[in-house]
This record gives structure tokens, sequence and C-alpha cells, in this order.
């Protein structure tokens, strides 16, 4: 179970700018709920705050019912998927995705299985030791989205998680995507510049100007014709 709820979520930045102003959202228990709007308008800080590496300025965010504004990153049961990947290039595959697991004292046994569940879900099997450095960009991706799931967390947040990658792998990876929200039964907060992406991938889409939250609906009904 992974509900979220925002209440009057707001960011004021310490130079008065008003980032996110007024938030209200109910996300369900396994939504795959889309990001979308123009550059600078609040999406990235909403899933910072929401991850815990941005303060909340006003209002309430709630996992499961519960009050998480004064609770640390690592005790919310989140995992983030940037677009950039953030791999650590001296670290192999193996190493970037025990890594998550090492910070939090498991034993080497559970490591090892989890790491070649994710690499057998995400067929990085043969890749494992791997620097960086010898991946394409495709497998990079993998390997984020690898370092991610092996936590097992409830809900993850994506931030352009594609937006590198060439078209063709771009639709790969999106069908991979949306297996893995299947199987993982998580539910997913992802942000988008990508139409195609937000129709295919998303159970809502919420559409955001300015810091305000203009808008939120299914695809079908967000895009149909007038
Ligand atoms: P998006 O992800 O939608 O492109 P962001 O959430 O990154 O937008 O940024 C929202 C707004 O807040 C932008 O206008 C940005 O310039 C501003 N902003 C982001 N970080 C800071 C900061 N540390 N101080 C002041 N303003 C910021
Ligand atoms: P893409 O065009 O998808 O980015 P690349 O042309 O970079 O892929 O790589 C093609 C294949 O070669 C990939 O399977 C990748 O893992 C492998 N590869 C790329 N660079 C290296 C390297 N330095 N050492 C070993 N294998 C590599």
């Amino acid at each position: 179970m992974a509900g979220l709820t925002l209440e009057h979520v707001g960011k004021k930045y310490p130079n008065g700018y008003e980032g996110v102003k007024d938030f209200n959202l109910e996300i369900a228990d396994k939504e795959f709920i889309i990001f979308v709007g123009p550059s600078g308008c609040g999406k990235s800080t909403t899933l910072r705050m929401i991850a815990g590496l941005e303060d909340i300025t006003s209002g309430t965010l709630k996992i499961d019912g519960r009050v998480v504004n004064d609770v640390e990153p690592s005790e919310r049961d989140i995992a983030m998927v940037f677009q950039n990947y953030a791999l650590y290039p001296h670290m192999t595959v193996y190493e970037n995705m025990a890594f998550p697991l090492r910070l939090r004292k498991v034993d080497k046994a559970e490591i090892d299985k989890a790491v070649h569940e994710a690499a057998r879900i995400l067929d990085l099997e043969k890749l494992l030791d791997r620097k960086p450095s010898a991946l394409s960009g495709g497998q990079r991706q993998r390997v984020a989205m690898g370092r991610a799931i092996v936590r097992k967390p409830k809900v993850y947040l994506m931030d352009e998680p594609l937006s590198n990658l060439d078209a063709k792998l771009r639709v790969q990876m999106r069908a991979e995507i949306s297996k893995l929200h299947d199987r993982l039964g998580a539910t997913i907060i992802y942000v988008t510049h990508d139409q195609t992406e937000a129709m295919t991938l998303g159970t809502r889409i919420v559409v955001m100007k300015e810091g305000v939250m203009q808008q939120v609906d299914t695809p079908s009904k967000l895009y149909a014709e007038p």
C-alpha cells in the first residue's frame, strides 16, 4: 500500500520565489501518475519535496495517511530515478546496484540475491562486471532503474528518465517501464515532456503551470479531441 496525499503543499525558496503553490492531489496506491508542464513550472520541486530532498514550506504530505513532512528521505520508502542516471563511474554495475543496500547495512547474501533478481528483471545479468563507461545509454538507464528496485520501495519518482535516450530506445524503455510497473505493483510519479509517453504510461496526467496545478485527468479525457 502506498497512496500519497498532498494537501495545500507549497514551496517558497529562501529568495522568496514560490516554486509550487497550494498543490492538492490524492494519488492512489499503484497509480502511474504523470506530471507535465513547461520548464520551470515546479515539477522537479514537487518530486523533490515528496522524496524529502527539499523542505515543504507549507501544507502537508501524507504517505498512507501518515504525515511525512519531517521524515528523513531514507525513511520514506521512496526511490528516485533521474534523467542523467547518476551512476558512480568507479563502481561496476553490480556495485552500483548494491550500493543503496550496503548503505543500509543489509547483509551480503541478501544484497547478492536482490542484485541478481534486479539484474534478471532488467536484463543486466551479463553486464554486472562492467563500469558505466562501457555501457550504452539504455543500459545505463536500466542500471539506474536497477539501483532503485533493489530496495523494493513502494513509491518511485522518475524525473524524465528517458529524455537522454534516442527515439528508438525510448520506445523500448517505455514498454519496459510499463511492464516494471505491473510487475512491481508500485506507485509511480513520472515527469515527462513527451506526450506519447504521458498517454501510454499514465493512469492520470497532472498539468502544471507556474507552480500551480492546472488540471488532472485520465489521458483519454485530457487529450480528447474537442
Ligand atoms: P521544472 O522541474 O518544472 O522544470 P522546477 O521545479 O525545477 O521546475 O523549478 C520551479 C521554479 O522554481 C523555477 O522557476 C525555478 O527557477 C525555481 N527554483 C528552483 N530551485 C530554486 C532555488 N533553489 N531557489 C529559487 N528558485 C528556485
Ligand atoms: P548505443 O548505440 O545503444 O549507445 P553502443 O554503440 O555504445 O550502444 O554499444 C553497443 C554495445 O557495445 C553495447 O552492448 C555496449 O554494452 C557495448 N560496449 C560499448 N562500449 C563498450 C566498452 N567500452 N567495452 C565493452 N563493451 C562496450
